[in-house]
């Protein structure tokens, strides 16, 4: 491998969960598709936050409410900056399971006539398909290619009058392919179709630029850009957010309230009902800080790296396929082995202290098309190195030995 931008062993010290012994052995953890582990800054100001600042937000005048409410807002403005939108567009949820149910509920829900459909494609996440049928959308999924790649002839073909809405990965959680949302974008738009990007895959990798993009929504989790779990956000475009009536009624979300009916907080407030999750909205923008401390450019860098150091590696493996091959791949390596069930792998690398995940990674219409009914997957994070990779190799070579 070309050398790394980044000095692997100073960004592992800052995790020190990768201290782990895992069976005896050290820890490969390769599942940072499913969550990412947390830097030592992240935890220390989640807990600074509840030493020196606690208190409920937006609520009173005191010092500790003052405190809280300028970390939780200054958040909003970090994360804000992230994707280059306005603050007052990011509407804070526990996720991009929640951002995108929100956007199901609040904007497609009132617009939607029998028969409408949402444009989505084959290598979705669940909370990107299950969201839009809650509501009563049809979803209708562009095809992909053999190599996990989308269609996007077809795609374009499948847009029509019925289309209320367009949804789609930025980065396949299954198969690690990089969609091209800017054309999609731009495409959707031209027959003026909003367009909704589910980014919980590529935040932590690529750059973002909503703006630029001109994305209508955007979701993101902070677990899987080495944040806090249970916290994330949704970017609208302001005059979605207008448009759109709260899902939830509480505290906070209102301006007045009367027996006789009751009014709405401005945006993104009215969509933020009830005591918010401050230390994750605190951890998620510090998170948002450690990447920029690194540089996200030259993580990429570094993954890229990874992912052409393993890709052939793993390819040499007697019976081993790679599921997605896509020329814009992101850090993600799914595979099936001849003769070895995913799970199989799963624990045999698990004794190895190499961590993937195995399964339908909320991805079963992909898993269909596809005909397997599961993968393993190996997923790369910014402390990955070839250490972790050649530990990877080793295991799946046990694999063959035990099963294959
Ligand atoms: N979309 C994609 C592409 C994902 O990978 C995930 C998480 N695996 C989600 C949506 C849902 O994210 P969360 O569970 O954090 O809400």
């Amino acid at each position: 491998m070309s050398a790394s931008p980044l000095d692997l062993k100073e960004v592992r010290a800052d995790f020190p969960i990768l201290r782990e012994s895992i069976h005896g052995k050290r820890l490969a953890y390769l599942d940072n598709a499913a969550t990412t582990q947390k830097p030592t800054s992240v935890m220390a100001e989640m807990d600074l936050y509840y030493v020196h600042s606690n208190a409920n937000v937006h609520r009173a005048v005191h010092e500790l409410a003052a405190r809280a409410t300028k970390s939780y807002e200054a958040a909003r403005e970090r994360i804000a900056q992230w994707i280059n939108a306005p603050r007052d567009s990011i509407v804070f949820t526990r996720g991009t399971t929640e951002s995108i149910n929100l956007v199901a509920r609040a904007y497609l829900q009132p617009i939607l006539q029998p028969g409408d459909e949402v444009l989505v494609t084959t290598m979705e996440h669940h909370s990107n398909i299950v969201p839009w049928q809650l509501v009563g959308a049809k979803t209708v999924a562009a095809p992909i290619n053999d190599a996990g790649e989308l269609d996007i002839d077809a795609w374009r073909a499948m847009l029509n009058p019925r289309t209320k809405l367009v949804a789609v990965c930025h980065v396949s959680n299954a198969l690690g392919t990089v969609n091209p949302i800017a054309e999609m974008i731009s495409e959707a738009h031209a027959r003026g179709i909003p367009v909704l990007i589910d980014d919980a895959q590529g935040i932590a990798h690529l750059r973002m630029d909503v703006a630029a993009l001109d994305a209508d929504f955007y979701a993101a989790s902070a677990h899987k850009f080495y944040g806090p779990t249970g916290f994330g956000f949704l970017y609208a475009k302001r005059e979605h957010l207008e448009a759109m009536t709260p899902l939830q009624g509480g505290g906070d979300m209102i301006d007045t309230v009367s027996f006789d009916g009751s009014t709405w907080n401005e945006v993104p407030y009215k969509f933020e009902a009830g005591t918010p999750d401050m230390a994750g909205a605190i951890g998620a923008a510090t998170a948002l800080e450690y990447l920029d401390s690194i540089g996200l450019d030259a993580i990429a860098t570094h993954e890229h790296a990874l992912l052409e150091y393993a890709t052939p590696k793993m390819q040499a493996i007697k019976g081993l396929k790679l599921i997605g091959t896509a020329a814009n791949k992101s850090g993600i390596l799914s595979f099936v082995m001849d003769g070895a069930h995913p799970h199989d792998i799963g624990s045999i690398l698990d004794q190895a202290g190499v961590a993937i995940r195995t399964g339908h990674h909320c991805t079963m219409p992909l898993m269909q098309r596809l005909c397997v009914p599961a993968t393993a997957r190996a997923s790369l994070g910014l402390y990955n190195g070839t250490d972790d990779i050649d530990q990877l190799i080793d295991g799946l070579n046990m694999v063959n030995r035990l099963l294959g």
